[in-house]
Protein backbone atom coordinates (compact mmCIF):
# COMPACT_ATOMS: atom_id res chain seq x y z
CA UNK A 1 0.00 0.00 0.00
CA UNK A 2 1.20 3.46 -0.63
CA UNK A 3 1.29 5.80 1.32
CA UNK A 4 -1.64 8.91 0.71
CA UNK A 5 -1.66 11.22 3.15
CA UNK A 6 0.53 12.00 5.90
CA UNK A 7 -1.14 13.49 9.42
CA UNK A 8 1.14 14.47 12.39
CA UNK A 9 0.27 14.71 15.83
CA UNK A 10 2.36 17.33 17.80
CA UNK A 11 2.89 17.68 21.44
CA UNK A 12 2.20 14.21 22.41
CA UNK A 13 5.09 13.31 25.01
CA UNK A 14 4.75 15.30 27.65
CA UNK A 15 8.98 15.50 28.19
CA UNK A 16 9.01 16.87 24.91
CA UNK A 17 6.72 19.08 25.09
CA UNK A 18 8.58 20.53 28.10
CA UNK A 19 11.97 20.59 26.42
CA UNK A 20 10.51 23.36 24.14
CA UNK A 21 9.02 25.48 26.42
CA UNK A 22 11.49 27.79 26.35
CA UNK A 23 10.95 28.37 22.69
CA UNK A 24 7.92 29.96 24.12
CA UNK A 25 5.97 26.56 22.29
CA UNK A 26 2.65 25.96 24.84
CA UNK A 27 2.36 23.19 26.68
CA UNK A 28 -1.61 23.10 27.28
CA UNK A 29 -2.30 19.53 27.25
CA UNK A 30 -3.42 19.04 23.87
CA UNK A 31 -2.03 17.34 20.82
CA UNK A 32 -1.79 19.11 17.47
CA UNK A 33 -2.70 18.12 14.24
CA UNK A 34 -0.83 18.80 11.25
CA UNK A 35 -0.37 17.26 7.75
CA UNK A 36 3.05 17.00 5.30
CA UNK A 37 2.11 16.13 1.90
CA UNK A 38 3.13 12.49 0.41
CA UNK A 39 5.78 14.03 -1.87
CA UNK A 40 7.86 14.65 1.89
CA UNK A 41 8.59 11.16 2.44
CA UNK A 42 12.35 10.77 1.89
CA UNK A 43 12.52 6.12 1.83
CA UNK A 44 15.58 4.49 3.12
CA UNK A 45 18.55 4.71 1.37
CA UNK A 46 18.14 8.02 -0.28
CA UNK A 47 19.63 10.78 0.99
CA UNK A 48 17.76 13.39 3.41
CA UNK A 49 18.18 16.70 1.65
CA UNK A 50 18.15 19.46 4.23
CA UNK A 51 17.09 22.54 3.38
CA UNK A 52 19.74 25.19 4.04
CA UNK A 53 19.94 28.83 5.12
CA UNK A 54 16.69 28.60 7.26
CA UNK A 55 18.10 27.48 10.72
CA UNK A 56 17.96 24.45 12.58
CA UNK A 57 16.65 21.34 11.13
CA UNK A 58 15.34 19.23 13.97
CA UNK A 59 15.07 15.29 13.87
CA UNK A 60 11.91 13.82 15.80
CA UNK A 61 11.86 10.30 15.71
CA UNK A 62 8.25 9.00 15.53
CA UNK A 63 6.18 5.71 15.34
CA UNK A 64 4.23 5.83 12.12
CA UNK A 65 1.17 4.00 11.58
CA UNK A 66 -0.50 3.05 8.49
CA UNK A 67 -4.24 2.87 8.34
CA UNK A 68 -6.51 0.75 6.16
CA UNK A 69 -8.67 3.60 6.16
CA UNK A 70 -11.80 3.54 8.28
CA UNK A 71 -14.02 6.33 6.86
CA UNK A 72 -15.54 9.25 9.74
CA UNK A 73 -16.05 8.92 12.88
CA UNK A 74 -14.40 5.93 14.21
CA UNK A 75 -15.00 4.89 17.65
CA UNK A 76 -11.69 4.85 19.93
CA UNK A 77 -13.03 1.22 20.96
CA UNK A 78 -13.42 0.04 16.90
CA UNK A 79 -9.79 2.67 16.19
CA UNK A 80 -7.34 -0.07 16.42
CA UNK A 81 -9.16 -2.65 13.27
CA UNK A 82 -7.94 0.53 11.14
CA UNK A 83 -4.02 0.10 11.50
CA UNK A 84 -1.92 -2.16 8.51
CA UNK A 85 1.54 -1.34 9.75
CA UNK A 86 3.95 0.35 11.70
CA UNK A 87 6.76 2.16 11.45
CA UNK A 88 9.46 4.50 12.24
CA UNK A 89 9.57 7.93 10.53
CA UNK A 90 11.53 11.22 11.43
CA UNK A 91 8.81 13.93 11.28
CA UNK A 92 11.97 16.93 10.46
CA UNK A 93 10.89 20.11 11.24
CA UNK A 94 12.43 23.65 10.67
CA UNK A 95 13.16 24.56 14.18
CA UNK A 96 13.95 28.32 14.07
CA UNK A 97 11.32 29.24 11.14
CA UNK A 98 8.35 27.44 12.99
CA UNK A 99 9.24 29.33 16.12
CA UNK A 100 9.76 32.56 14.55
CA UNK A 101 5.82 31.67 12.48
CA UNK A 102 4.87 30.71 15.74
CA UNK A 103 5.68 33.89 17.81
CA UNK A 104 3.42 35.90 15.13
CA UNK A 105 0.71 33.35 15.33
CA UNK A 106 1.04 32.17 11.99
CA UNK A 107 0.74 28.90 10.03
CA UNK A 108 3.76 27.03 10.23
CA UNK A 109 3.56 24.59 7.69
CA UNK A 110 6.68 25.53 5.59
CA UNK A 111 8.41 24.48 8.24
CA UNK A 112 7.02 21.01 8.96
CA UNK A 113 5.99 20.23 5.34
CA UNK A 114 8.50 20.94 3.10
CA UNK A 115 10.25 18.48 0.39
CA UNK A 116 12.27 15.89 2.29
CA UNK A 117 10.58 16.48 5.89
CA UNK A 118 9.27 13.04 5.92
CA UNK A 119 11.79 10.24 6.28
CA UNK A 120 9.91 7.09 6.33
CA UNK A 121 10.75 3.27 7.01
CA UNK A 122 8.97 0.03 5.07
CA UNK A 123 5.52 -0.65 7.04
CA UNK A 124 5.58 -3.75 8.80
CA UNK A 125 2.52 -5.90 9.41
CA UNK A 126 0.51 -5.01 11.80
CA UNK A 127 -0.12 -7.60 14.33
CA UNK A 128 -2.33 -7.11 16.95
CA UNK A 129 0.73 -6.29 19.76
CA UNK A 130 0.07 -3.51 22.17
CA UNK A 131 0.75 -0.20 20.55
CA UNK A 132 1.07 1.46 24.02
CA UNK A 133 4.20 -0.93 24.75
CA UNK A 134 6.57 -0.03 21.77
CA UNK A 135 10.53 1.20 22.54
CA UNK A 136 11.93 3.15 19.68
CA UNK A 137 15.69 5.02 19.39
CA UNK A 138 17.29 7.73 17.55
CA UNK A 139 20.94 7.64 17.02
CA UNK A 140 22.71 10.37 15.11
CA UNK A 141 26.22 9.27 14.24
CA UNK A 142 26.48 6.53 16.63
CA UNK A 143 24.76 8.84 19.69
CA UNK A 144 21.73 8.43 21.44
CA UNK A 145 19.57 11.06 21.09
CA UNK A 146 16.34 9.97 21.55
CA UNK A 147 14.53 7.02 23.07
CA UNK A 148 10.50 6.62 23.01
CA UNK A 149 7.93 4.34 24.96
CA UNK A 150 4.70 4.61 23.39
CA UNK A 151 3.37 3.84 27.23
CA UNK A 152 4.41 7.68 26.94
CA UNK A 153 1.89 9.08 24.70
CA UNK A 154 -0.80 11.50 26.19
CA UNK A 155 -2.89 11.10 22.82
CA UNK A 156 -3.04 7.10 22.65
CA UNK A 157 -2.96 5.43 18.35
CA UNK A 158 -6.48 4.66 19.11
CA UNK A 159 -7.58 8.12 19.86
CA UNK A 160 -5.64 9.91 17.74
CA UNK A 161 -7.21 7.57 14.73
CA UNK A 162 -10.62 8.44 16.38
CA UNK A 163 -9.55 12.45 16.56
CA UNK A 164 -8.47 12.65 12.51
CA UNK A 165 -11.61 11.01 11.59
CA UNK A 166 -13.56 13.39 13.24
CA UNK A 167 -12.28 16.12 10.39
CA UNK A 168 -11.60 13.94 7.77
CA UNK A 169 -12.85 10.22 6.30
CA UNK A 170 -9.45 8.13 7.04
CA UNK A 171 -8.59 6.68 3.80
CA UNK A 172 -6.45 3.47 2.96
CA UNK A 173 -2.72 4.66 2.59
CA UNK A 174 -3.60 7.56 5.47
CA UNK A 175 -0.65 7.08 7.66
CA UNK A 176 -0.04 8.90 11.36
CA UNK A 177 3.05 10.58 12.65
CA UNK A 178 2.23 9.72 16.46
CA UNK A 179 4.68 12.42 18.32
CA UNK A 180 7.59 12.86 18.87
CA UNK A 181 9.46 11.66 22.54
CA UNK A 182 12.33 13.94 24.07
CA UNK A 183 15.83 14.86 23.03
CA UNK A 184 14.84 16.43 19.32
CA UNK A 185 17.82 18.24 18.09
CA UNK A 186 19.70 19.35 15.09
CA UNK A 187 20.89 17.88 11.78
CA UNK A 188 23.61 18.47 10.01
CA UNK A 189 24.75 17.76 6.45
CA UNK A 190 27.33 14.61 6.40
CA UNK A 191 25.14 13.25 9.48
CA UNK A 192 24.15 9.29 9.70
CA UNK A 193 20.84 8.97 11.55
CA UNK A 194 19.24 5.39 12.87
CA UNK A 195 15.79 4.63 13.93
CA UNK A 196 15.27 1.28 15.40
CA UNK A 197 12.71 -0.63 17.31
CA UNK A 198 12.05 -4.40 18.07
CA UNK A 199 9.55 -5.17 16.25
CA UNK A 200 9.88 -1.57 13.98
CA UNK A 201 12.79 -2.66 12.12
CA UNK A 202 16.14 -0.71 11.67
CA UNK A 203 16.35 2.13 9.30
CA UNK A 204 19.36 4.32 8.24
CA UNK A 205 19.51 7.66 6.24
CA UNK A 206 22.61 10.28 5.49
CA UNK A 207 22.32 13.91 5.58
CA UNK A 208 23.29 15.72 2.24
ZN1 LIG B 1 6.57 15.47 15.40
Amino acid sequence: MNVERLFCIGKNYAEHVAELAHLGHQADGECVVFMKPASAVVPEGEPIVLPRGRGSIHHEAELVVLLTGGGRDIPVEEALDCVAGLTLGLDLTLRDLQTQLKSKGKPWEIAKAFDGAAPLGDFKPFLNQDLQALEFSCHVNGKLRQRGYTRDMLYSVARQIHILSQTWALLPGDAIYTGTPAGVGPLEPGDTVVLEGPGLGRYQWRCA
